[in-house]
């Protein structure tokens, strides 16, 4: 048992906000109400003052690489999901681009009895919409459904045609899954490394337009329109982009979209000859971010999803052109989402809760919400906690962040999953 006292209930799926304290029992909540007396609950609770801190549902993060099976030097479910509790996260749905990739029950169970082993937070594995993520045959999606995947996609790439999406996505509705699009043009983005501009012609590097992305949102909205599947767009970086989600929401269709830290922080100016700026998709223009943090603020955007990505020292340091791409993302996220969204002015506090809480959730088909007989999983944090953050210092087992050193006003403070108390900040 374990009594969280006086801290401020910000549960957006119940729009309540307010200072309450909340019972977990064993695994699930046991009770919200203003004020709890410690007399009536059992002897043995442990209590947890939360005093001047957020109590929100658990985050969820929708899209996360944690390396295991096949690049284990990088990340493992242990080490990546550390650095999710680290970060506030509750749950993590981790990406099927793994070796060998996750396109059948087998790789599925092993994903899911290695996190029952070693995870710090809960793991939700997404599965690949074709074998082998090659775009050629159905994956194993049915299988994979009933071994616990919670949606499928070919990331890193898109679905490779129209016809194939059309098949994953009639499949994936008979099923209730949400198909997740990494949304780009091969042919545009051939040979590319970062977004192509000004900043890209000053810098001699290899640049993709926001068109590469734009293309294949408006392929997969009408095949979404045709099968009337739940079509996700991820790591969305292009206004264009936003524009078609928007317009696909507006005709009802079941569009919804999510939106990097990197993005909405960072743009194509920020990018030097330093791997740690070499994501996919790239930093995009400055009106890209201005259009993504006015989606995140109106509600067009449905979650923040941190898209982290390990790679080791090794293979980061080589030259921008060699280097993979991706950056690690889970500590910083709350951090960059506070600073963008609500101390900017930009966004009530509710509703960044709501992009990390129950809009993924939503996205999922799942809820998230502090309420009695809910999963007892409880993100505890400070709108007002200086720190600086620290690469070195990160739980994860990769250091590829353009974030290292940065210095941030609210923090992460406990992460409760499944009633336990599985980190709290020290310092
Ligand atoms: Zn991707």
């Amino acid at each position: 048992m374990l009594l969280i006292q006086n801290g401020r209930v910000v549960d957006p799926a119940r729009s309540f906000d307010g200072v309450a304290d909340v019972l977990l029992e064993g695994e699930r909540i046991a009770r919200v109400a203003p004020k709890i007396d410690p007399s009536l609950v059992a002897s043995g609770a442990d209590r947890f003052d939360a005093s001047g801190l957020i109590v929100a549902p658990g985050f969820i993060d929708l899209h996360c690489h944690l390396r295991e099976p096949g690049n284990e030097p990088a990340e493992t479910i242990e080490t990546g999901t550390r650095a999710a509790a680290r970060g506030g996260f509750t749950a993590v749905c981790c990406m099927p681009n793994t070796h060998p990739v996750n396109d059948n029950a087998s790789v599925t169970r092993f994903i899911l009895d290695r996190a029952a082993a070693t995870a710090a937070v809960r793991v939700w594995p997404i599965g690949a919409a074709s074998r082998g993520s090659a775009g050629e045959s159905l994956a194993e999606i049915a299988a994979m459904k009933d071994a616990g995947i919670v949606a499928v996609t070919d990331d890193g790439k898109p679905i490779a045609t129209a016809k194939l999406l059309r098949h994953v996505m009639e499949y994936a509705r008979s099923l209730d899954l949400p198909v997740i699009e990494h949304s780009e043009d091969a042919s545009l983005f051939a040979g590319a490394v970062m977004r192509e501009g000004p900043a890209s012609v000053r810098l001699g590097l290899h640049g993709m337009p926001a068109a590469t992305e734009a293309i294949c949102v408006a392929r997969d909205v009408q095949i979404c329109m045709l099968t009337r599947a739940r079509l996700h767009v991820a790591h969305m970086s292009a206004r264009e982009s936003l524009e078609l989600v928007r317009e696909a929401k507006r005709r009802g269709l079941p569009v919804t979209c999510e939106v990097t830290p990197h993005h909405f922080t960072l743009t194509d100016e920020d990018v030097v000859y330093d791997s740690r700026y070499k994501m996919n998709p790239p930093l995009a223009s400055r009106e890209d971010r201005e259009a993504l943090l006015a989606g995140l603020a109106d509600g067009s955007v449905d979650a923040i999803a941190t898209d982290h990505a390990p790679h080791t020292q090794a293979s980061k340091e080589v030259e921008f052109d060699r280097a993979p791409f991706g950056v690690t993302g889970f500590e910083t996220a709350l951090g960059l989402a506070l600073e963008a969204l609500v101390h900017s002015g930009r966004a009530p506090l509710a509703r960044l809760v709501e992009l990390f809480t129950a809009g993924p959730a939503r996205v999922l088909g799942k809820k998230r919400l502090i309420a009695e007989g809910e999963p007892a999983d409880l993100t505890l944090f400070s709108t007002e906690h200086r720190w600086t953050f620290r690469a070195a210092e990160s739980a994860s087992k990769s250091r590829n962040t353009p974030f290292d050193g940065r210095s941030f006003r609210g923090a992460p403070m406990a992460t409760i999953v499944a009633g336990r108390l599985v980190w709290r900040r020290e310092k």
